[in-house]
């Protein structure tokens, strides 16, 4: 049997980990034989000198291998999903899941909740009423066949292994590795069960990564991932520098998201979430124009199927925050800077989002970007409106806040939100 402390001792040394060496591992730290500190210096080991390709194309199977692969062969309509890397404001998956669905694909999107300044999508549904995020296999099958899109919670048996080194790198300083976020990402997407995937990975201040050369570097490294476990893989690297669409939270967040299948997004919301439907039906061979599924209601009435399919009440008035206060300009002008993680963090602070994975979000608390860069404000106009259920949660916002915002005398020049793509 091989022995953690040699396996330690080869990576922290800058050698090659053997593929038989790596699964025992795996499955030896999911099967609690491998203590967590052994992990965590294994983690800190590859953090500093990396996974060779074929090393972290074991790492990743042996990770998806840790648990169950679904089956989704009793779906008949072609399956493509979409991961993001998480970004201030980003509630692409509440429009683009019915939207693709409506256009003829199953979308099987199983999810997580947001932790730290980023949102998650659970979050987010679970500000409807009614809507439970947790269902039956059973029931995911049938709402895959029957709606075509699901968004739920991923079962403990999807890549167990992720589940425990996720939380460990959580705590280790180890988050930011490219070839473990690579195989902690790819391995969900792969036991999910999906013959198809888009990657969204966002670059800027709200996003993991900040700089375009990493980000490309890790859509590369996911893309080919996929294609080694029969997955198609695509990847677009997009803006995050600023908030997308106007609304941080999360029942404003859901809110947003149904303006926008009205047909009333705002444009660089629309912008991605169609980039993201187009190559997300290019990779399932549908042949149609998501613009149109906007625009014409289908996508809507898909939305709305969603929610009911899973006990929510798409026409239930959603929590309001019972507090607002507003961020106004202090000179007319245009506004040039609106910095994505100083409004994620005020969202954060005002209730939005969790500290500790075991902490409650409020469905009410958030920003609203009133004013956005490139847009012209009078001095005194608000720019950002704060919500909070609890009023003492304003003053820490604010602080987030401060230098966030910036007014000029210019417009700046508008800046495309899709900035690459990455095929295999
Ligand atoms: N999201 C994940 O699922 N895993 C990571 O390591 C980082 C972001």
């Amino acid at each position: 049997m091989p022995d953690a402390v040699d396996l330690i001792r080869t990576k922290r040394d800058g050698r090659i980990l053997a593929e038989a060496d790596i699964r025992w591992l795996i499955q030896a730290y999911t099967d609690g034989l491998v203590a967590d500190e052994q992990m965590s210096a294994m983690t800190m080991a590859i953090f500093l000198r990396g996974l060779s390709p074929a090393e972290l194309a074991t790492w990743t199977d042996a990770m998806v291998r840790s648990g169950q692969r679904l089956d989704l062969s009793a779906v008949a309509a072609p399956t493509v999903d979409k991961h993001s890397t998480g970004g201030v404001g980003d509630k692409v998956s509440l429009i683009l899941a019915p939207l693709v669905a409506a256009c003829g694909a199953a979308v099987p999107q199983l999810s997580g909740r947001g932790l730290g300044h980023t949102g998650g999508t659970l979050d987010k549904l679970e500000s409807i009423p009614g809507w439970r995020s947790a269902i039956s296999p059973e029931k995911f099958i049938f709402l895959l066949k029957n709606v075509g899109c699901v968004i739920c919670a991923a079962g403990a048996d999807l890549a167990p292994a992720d589940r425990k080194l996720y939380a460990l790198r959580d705590v280790t300083g180890t988050v930011e590795s490219i070839p473990l976020i690579a195989s902690s990402i790819m391995s969900k997407k792969i036991a999910e069960g999906t013959d198809a995937l888009v990657l969204d990975v966002k670059i800027g201040s709200g996003a993991f990564m900040r700089e375009i050369g990493p980000a490309r570097e890790l859509a590369e490294t996911m893309v080919r991932l996929g294609a080694d476990h029969g997955v198609r893989t695509t990847a677009l690297l997009t803006a995050m520098d600023i908030p997308l669409g106007r609304a941080v939270g999360n029942a404003v967040e859901v809110a947003e998201s149904v303006e926008t299948l009205r047909g009333q997004g705002p444009a660089d919301l629309v912008e991605v979430t169609l980039a993201l439907a187009r190559e997300m039906l290019a990779l399932a061979g549908i042949d149609a124009d998501p613009a149109t599924a906007l625009s014409d209601g289908r996508a809507l009435e898909a939305y709305r199927r969603m929610i009911a399919g899973q006990d929510g009440d798409p026409d239930a008035r959603l929590p309001q925050a019972q507090h607002r206060q507003l961020i106004t300009a202090g000179a007319g002008g245009y506004v040039t800077r609106l910095d994505a993680l100083a409004v994620g963090t005020a969202a954060w602070r005002l209730g939005a989002g969790r500290a500790r994975k075991e902490d409650p979000v409020s469905a009410g608390a958030g920003v609203i970007c009133l004013a956005k860069p490139g847009e012209p404000v009078e001095a005194g106009q608000p720019v950002l409106e704060l919500l909070a259920d609890d009023p003492d949660r304003f003053g820490r916002a604010m602080e987030a806040l401060a230098g966030a915002i910036e007014i000029g005398p210019e417009p700046r020049a508008p800046r495309p939100v899709v900035l690459e793509r990455i095929t295999g």
